[in-house]
């Protein structure tokens, strides 16, 4: 008898309480859980070689007997690691040395005189041939399969054990229910979820793995297309919406009033906006807009739109400094326009707060800029019109979601600087329109890119101060607040204190997250006032800071940012005419982190460095995923599997368009799937 799906996995035979922890600690709670469990990798024993027929660079499958195994005592050896563990392994034809590094865990696993499997790179050592870090198993287990599944391990979990757990529930693989509807199989050519479980973890062979594969990268990837689309549809997409069309609504007297012509790019947004607005259908409209292509002043004509319609719009920022510097630019794009503006963030309190809400729910406020503190419960709207995000990819899905709910279908429009790849921007944005920003205004030379070691730091230095002795200001970064004892990395604490010393004839200011609101307002108030001339930050100031008479970003230890945050570091100059540098310092690069420097000296677009970073770094570290809500995948690969994507899309809107909120019996199992992904995305609700 299998358990059911559902059951712990503690009804599996052989599964007791210690071993339930660990499995727990690996996110595996139930029978399904374990099944789904995918392996990382296979030991593959078709091709078994002779010790005699090695050499060196080959990766090769043996099949030996132990004869001695050097287990290394507790003693470290220099620099604090671990001695290695040492097997010497023999068959017929020879002697191979195995060698494992740091798995003082293995020690136990292998008896003398016992036969076992080793598969992986030879090289010659000096006493032998060896193999560092071989896959290996028991000669007799796999019950005489060759292909065996190699699963992500954690400590007290011997990879044996998962192996006959998962081996002894695929006995009865063909009783395991299907979770996909049948005609979503058929037409989409995928194999069963039986077949496709017994042959992702014991492949007869390549063929039969990639069916089961492609039928589990597939299901995943539907579950969780549908799952977002169903929460686009629950938020009211299809109810009708504002139509935004009253006489004199038109953002012309806008835009003129503008000490600045729009560019070509922000002219055909505000179009696109203006279009959705002024149809009856609620707006969803996406603003990928590079660092610095203008995003602010497209939201406030959007905004302005509303509120000549009577409406009440609102515009949310991630940080209290950026709706701050909003305001001000708001002040100054409605002077005379008779706009009454609003301001919440965590920092209005008390008698101030109260008084703001009566006003918005009184209708007496047009434009009302904040943070999260927009969406707090007693917040209460009057007229909501209009809904705007900036920089949303660093909002949580529910935190966007929740600001929309407070009005009856208002229109929304969210804006980022993070690019998005085209495959990316299918799955996480799947009936969103969009909009691509992809010029900036006139005038703006793109910022000439450095990369440093430790060395480079007095050129900086000197550049910095021709630039500081023009008139200009600078911004350096460090990714700590203060030095800590263990880590070499760079504090602003620290570099405030010497850069103060070293640029003594010039104002010198500090900021950073751990420092009360009103210090960085006035702090930040400076430097917008150009009252200082060098700011020393945290990644604090990464998205939406505009100082146009900022040249200079030094960032130390620029190894520590990925590639899309240094971009936007990098964003906060060349914001105005002048030539802006950036110059990235870094020590001890990983390759890893002089690639992401070779691509940031290379490009200037967004574009571009989204591309290469999703190739980098994988969807699951892409642009921080989990906040935008993408639940943690087992299988699947957005960046890899763009084929079964473009199936998946096309399969997950047929399945809508039929049965718009799944409740036909016929796609509960689906609808289950759906649930389970998104409850492990603490952040979405549907
Ligand atoms: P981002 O897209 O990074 O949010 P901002 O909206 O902060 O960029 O705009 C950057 C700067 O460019 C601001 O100082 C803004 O006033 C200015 N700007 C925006 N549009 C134009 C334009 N068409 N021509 C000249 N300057 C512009
Ligand atoms: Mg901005």
């Amino acid at each position: 008898m299998t358990p059911e799906l559902g059951a712990p996995v503690s009804a599996v035979k052989g599964v007791g309480g210690v071993r339930a922890e660990a499995l727990a600690r690996l996110g595996i709670r139930t029978v399904g859980d374990l099944l789904r469990h995918y392996p990382r990798g296979y030991e593959d024993r078709r091709d078994k070689r002779k010790i005699g027929d090695l050499c060196d660079g080959l990766r090769a499958v043996v099949r030996a007997t132990v004869v001695s195994v050097e287990k290394s005592g507790p003693r470290p050896v220099r620099g604090g690691r671990k001695a290695p563990l040492k097997l010497l392994a023999r068959d017929d034809t020879g002697v191979l040395e195995i060698v494992f590094f740091g798995a003082p865990y293995l020690a136990n696993a292998f008896r003398r005189g016992e036969e076992y499997v080793f598969c992986g790179a030879v090289t010659q050592g000096v006493r032998a041939l060896r193999m560092l870090h071989p896959e290996f198993s028991r000669a007799d287990e796999g019950g005489g399969r060759d292909i065996l599944p190699v699963y992500p391990l954690t400590a007290g979990l011997g990879r044996r054990d998962l192996r006959r757990w998962i081996a002894s529930l695929l006995e009865s693989a063909g009783d395991i229910p299907e979770c996909l509807p049948a005609d979503t199989i058929a037409q989409n050519r995928l194999c069963g979820i039986g077949y496709a479980l017994e042959n992702i973890h014991y492949p007869a062979d390549m063929r039969r793995l990639r069916e089961a594969k492609y039928r589990l990268v597939f299901e995943e990837l539907l579950t969780l297309q549908t799952g977002l689309l169903l929460l686009k549809n629950a938020n009211g997409r299809r109810g009708r919406g504002i139509a935004f069309r009253d006489a004199g609504a038109d953002t012309a007297r806008f835009v003129e009033g503008l000490p600045f012509a729009l560019t070509g790019a922000q002219s055909r947004t505000l179009g696109e906006i203006e279009r959705d607005m002024e149809s009856p259908r609620v707006m969803n409209r996406l603003v990928q807009g590079d660092v610095g292509s203008g995003k602010t002043v497209i939201a406030a004509a959007a905004m302005y739109k509303a509120v000549r319609c009577g409406y009440l719009a609102v515009m949310m920022a991630p940080t209290e400094t950026l709706a701050k510097q909003h305001l001000d630019e708001f002040e100054r794009l409605f002077r005379g326009h008779g706009v009454r503006l609003g301001f919440l963030t965590g920092a209005v309190r008390g008698a101030e707060r109260r008084r703001l809400l009566e006003r918005t729910e009184k209708n007496e406020i047009d434009m009302l800029i904040g943070t999260h503190a927009l969406i707090q419960p007693d917040v209460v709207y009057g007229k909501l019109g209009l809904v705007v995000t900036d920089e949303q990819h660093r909002f949580g899905v529910r935190q966007r979601v929740g600001l929309s709910k407070k009005g009856r279908d208002p229109d929304i429009l969210v804006m980022t600087a993070t690019p998005i790849p085209r495959t990316l921007a299918l799955i996480l944005y799947g009936d969103l329109d969009i909009s691509v920003m992809d010029e900036r205004p006139p005038g703006r030379r793109p910022v000439v890119t450095r990369a440093v070691d430790a060395g480079g730091r007095d050129a900086a230095y000197r550049l910095m101060r021709s630039e500081l002795a023009a008139g200009r200001q600078a911004y350096v970064i460090a990714p700590l607040i203060e030095d800590a004892d263990e880590s070499p990395l760079r504090s602003v604490t620290g570099l405030f204190e010497e850069l103060s010393a070293r640029f003594g004839e010039y104002a010198v200011a500090l900021i950073h997250g751990r420092m009360k609101q009103a210090e960085k307002d006035a702090v930040m108030g400076a430097f917008y006032a150009g009252e200082t001339d060098v700011l020393v930050s945290t990644v604090l100031i990464e998205v939406g800071v505009n100082v146009p008479n900022a040249t200079v970003m030094l960032i130390e230890n620029a190894e520590r940012f990925g590639l899309a945050q240094l971009h936007q570091l990098r964003g906060r100059v060349g914001r105005g005419s002048a030539q802006s540098h950036c110059i990235l310092v870094t020590e001890n690069a990983s390759p890893e982190a002089a690639e992401r420097a070779r691509i940031l000296v290379s490009t200037d677009d967004g574009f571009e460095i989204a591309e290469r970073d999703l190739e980098l770094r994988g969807p699951g570290e892409f642009f921080g995923l989990r906040q935008h809500g993408i639940p943690p995948l087992r299988i699947a690969n957005l960046a890899k599997h763009t084929k079964a994507l473009m199936a998946v899309k096309a399969e997950a809107e047929r399945l809508l368009a039929d049965d718009p909120l799944l409740e036909s019996p016929k796609n509960a199992a689906l609808k289950a799937g759906i649930d389970a992904l998104f409850a492990s995305a603490a952040d979405i609700g549907i």
